[in-house]
């Protein structure tokens, strides 16, 4: 930590600082200048608050200068995490497109969605069995029936399955009948679940909160992988701010900010990113350019019709259309689709 003291500061609050700091278990370096003084305050302290210091007489500012995540950071570990499926890996060098429903409605839906996202090349078929939805009144989704029906028209296309599980009670279909488990945005901070994906077999998405920085994103991947589970994947799916013509802002910042924090790989959603139909593709188009490790996007057979968040899903035909351009720019980028 680099504490800043005040230019009017006497003698005596900077020795107080320094009687505090050491009493804290710093290590003190003191270097003097003309009008200013600075403290170097040495020692591993992964929790500890800065405002403790802020607070003392004399203050100007404190910084912390070391992450407060570690198994997460890439000063813990340089090499790119990746993981491994039967038909791709998730963090190497190609960029993987998991593409489905919202909702997993019914088996003419999710077998017919499923089979057209395998022909143009996605990997994962996407969907929720159980919904985060902001009515207690709207479509919640069909459970464990709707898991079965995902994993068999999968299993029929040749995907691996992704979906969402809301609580810890519903991990034990997840390790079932899915292949990555999703976290949801409005869980990105529910500590007590997260540690209970620590205990799991099966990698976890771990989506961005709507309000969570960098830093409190990370250190929610750092609850699941200290619980044990190494195999974390980041997604940004759009943040809330001032904006309001589009659903969320897409964070496409998250994305190199992200690889150069932590060796963990990170996925884009630009359906809930934008959360405007029309606006998907070119969303997808700036995530792979900025590196993103794999796309996530939502599509539909009848999108009008869909029971939730249709009004984003991409017809067939478009998302035919959008692998055909994230082909281009992952090749400009030395990258190709997995
Ligand atoms: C979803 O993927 O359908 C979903 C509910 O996502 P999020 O948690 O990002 O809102
Ligand atoms: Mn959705």
């Amino acid at each position: 930590m680099v504490v800043v003291v005040q230019q009017n500061a006497s003698e005596k609050e900077i020795e107080g600082i320094i009687r505090i700091l050491h009493d804290f278990g710093f290590d003190v370096h003191r270097s003097t200048g003309v009008n200013q003084t600075v403290l170097g305050a040495i020692g591993v302290k992964p929790d500890f608050d800065t405002r403790q210091v802020e607070v003392l007489p004399g203050v100007a500012h404190a910084y912390r200068i070391t992450e407060p995540y570690k198994l997460a950071s890439r000063s813990f570990k340089q090499e790119k995490t990746v993981i491994t499926f039967k038909n791709c890996e998730i963090g190497g060098d190609a960029v993987v497109v998991m593409a489905g429903p919202c909702s997993i409605e019914n088996e003419q839906q999710i077998f017919s969605i499923a089979e057209t996202v395998a022909k143009a090349g996605a990997k994962f078929l996407r969907g929720g069995a159980f919904k985060p939805r902001t009515s207690p009144y709207a479509f919640q989704g069909l459970g464990e029936e709707g898991l079965k029906m995902m994993r068999r028209a999968a299993d029929e296309f040749g995907l691996l399955v992704i979906s969402e599980a809301m609580d810890g009670t519903q991990l034990e279909l997840m390790e079932k009948y899915s292949d990555i488990i999703q976290i949801g945005a409005r869980n990105m901070q529910n500590y007590n679940f997260l540690r209970e994906l620590g205990k799991s077999s099966k990698p976890v998405m771990l989506k961005r909160g709507l309000s969570g920085t960098f830093e409190e994103w990370l250190m929610s991947a750092e609850y699941i992988l200290s619980g044990g589970n190494k195999q974390v994947i980041m997604c940004e799916r759009g943040i809330r701010t001032f904006e309001t013509a589009t659903r969320n802002t897409m964070d496409i910042s998250a994305i190199p900010v992200i690889h150069a924090k932590s060796h963990l790989p990170i996925i884009a959603d630009p359906s809930h990113g934008i959360g405007i139909r029309d606006k998907v593709i070119p969303m997808a188009r700036a995530a792979v350019a900025a590196g993103a490790d794999g796309i996530i996007v939502e599509v539909h057979n009848d999108p009008d019709h869909a029971k939730s968040d249709g009004a984003q899903s991409l017809f067939p035909n478009q998302f035919e259309e959008m692998m055909r351009q994230l082909r281009m720019i992952a090749e400009a980028i030395g990258r190709k689709i997995a």
